[in-house]
């Protein structure tokens, strides 16, 4: 093929969202934790997902558990207006969002969450 130069070997593709949004679902209900999509028609600036508090041992969750709200961003990507507008809502409301370009900052959020918001020893950093 002519014009195209010699083929690159490594070319380093940006991991998309839906791939990163789909390694935290894995991740969390690997954990327990279920989740739901949540940024719907009519929902566009709701963060991506919502992840629910996990059941206790006692079979019952405790009053007032936050929700882990998640938004996924491809990297170097950054919220819109009304998504941020949104996120200190929910803030405000007692909830727990954050914004996640990659799984190991997913994990980071998550684990903070499940041992601050929920008090669940294991999930000490
Ligand atoms: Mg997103």
């Amino acid at each position: 093929m002519k014009g195209f130069g010699p083929k690159p070997k490594f070319i380093r593709r940006k991991r998309l969202e839906k791939t990163t949004e789909q390694a935290a679902i894995d991740f969390a209900k690997a954990e327990g934790v279920l989740s739901r999509k949540m940024n719907g028609a009519s929902f566009r600036a709701w963060p991506d997902r919502a992840f629910m508090p996990p059941e206790l041992e006692s079979g019952k969750w405790e009053a007032a558990m936050p929700i882990l709200w998640v938004e996924f961003k491809r990297e170097g990507q950054d919220l819109t207006p009304a998504q941020a507008d949104l996120h200190a809502v929910l803030r405000k409301a007692g909830q727990r969002v954050c914004t996640c370009h990659t799984l190991d900052e997913f994990k980071q959020h998550f684990c903070a969450y499940m041992s601050d918001d929920l008090g669940l020893e294991d999930y000490r950093l």
